[in-house]
């Protein structure tokens, strides 16, 4: 359903992806992981229209999106979940979310899929009237995951949804995040928890330096010496 060809994205002279090509099949849960500085971040906000791409393609349902304005990436089908979360803080969760849902296929079933996000995390059902920023981290995890959903994408794009996360939280987040897949939505998730991520996702893609050094099915990469030794410590 996405297909990214060989796209090179530079922060002016700084260069931070050297031609990256990677596949999201339809429906599938599919990670990017890699250390710190090898251009996660960089990829996701590329192909959620937040970065420009220097050169190479990104083409949704076979649409060749790479040089529509930012806006038009959601319009395609397209929500991304921000490092960091990004709430508007001072502002209730419902309202939050709804700013999730303000194009006009989304606001049509605002109410259905606010239902749909509420039984995904029913934690929010009770803070919907509380300023977002007084949520714990997880929660407001839970509230950023739900504002994208709200949106009704085709492709949900996270970024690093376990960042400052206890280790129980993150289990649940990951459990979140793999039902939100079982029930149809096609993933790209960027992690630096590697185990976490090629637990959950049914492809993985290891980036270094901004370049695609190994990919395939998480058992298979995982049985790798030198993804051990890079990646979990082995
Ligand atoms: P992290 O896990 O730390 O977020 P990452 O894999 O997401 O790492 P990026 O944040 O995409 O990596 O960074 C890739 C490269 O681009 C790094 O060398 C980084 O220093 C550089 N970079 C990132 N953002 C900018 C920026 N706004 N201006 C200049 N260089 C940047």
């Amino acid at each position: 359903m996405l297909e990214v060809r060989d796209l090179q994205v530079a922060y002016g002279a700084a260069q931070a992806l050297w031609g990256v090509s990677l596949e999201v099949r339809p429906g599938e849960l599919l990670c990017v992981v890699g250390p710190n500085g090898a251009g996660k971040t960089t990829l996701i906000n590329a192909i959620a229209g937040m970065l420009r791409a220097r050169s190479g393609h990104i083409v949704l349902n076979g649409q060749d999106i790479t040089q529509l304005p930012a806006h038009r990436f959601c319009e395609a089908g397209i929500a991304l979940v921000p490092e960091g979360r990004r709430l508007f803080t001072g502002m209730s969760v419902q309202e939050n979310l709804e700013l999730g849902s303000y194009l006009p296929h989304a606001k049509a079933k605002r109410q259905e899929t606010l239902a749909q996000v509420i039984e995904l995390f029913p934690v929010i059902r009770e803070k919907l009237a509380s300023p977002a920023g007084e949520l714990s981290g997880g929660q407001q995890q839970m509230v950023a995951i739900a504002r994208a959903l709200m949106a009704r994408p085709r492709l949900l794009l996270l970024d690093e949804p376990s960042l400052g996360l206890s280790p129980r939280i993150v289990g649940d987040m990951f459990a979140a995040i793999r039902r939100i897949n079982a029930d149809g939505m096609s993933v790209l998730l960027v992690e630096q928890n590697v185990a976490m991520a090629m637990e959950v996702s049914q492809r993985a893609y290891v980036l270094e330096e901004g370049r695609v050094v190994a990919e395939g099915v998480p058992d298979e990469l995982l049985a790798r010496p030198e993804i051990q030794r890079a990646y979990l410590g082995v």
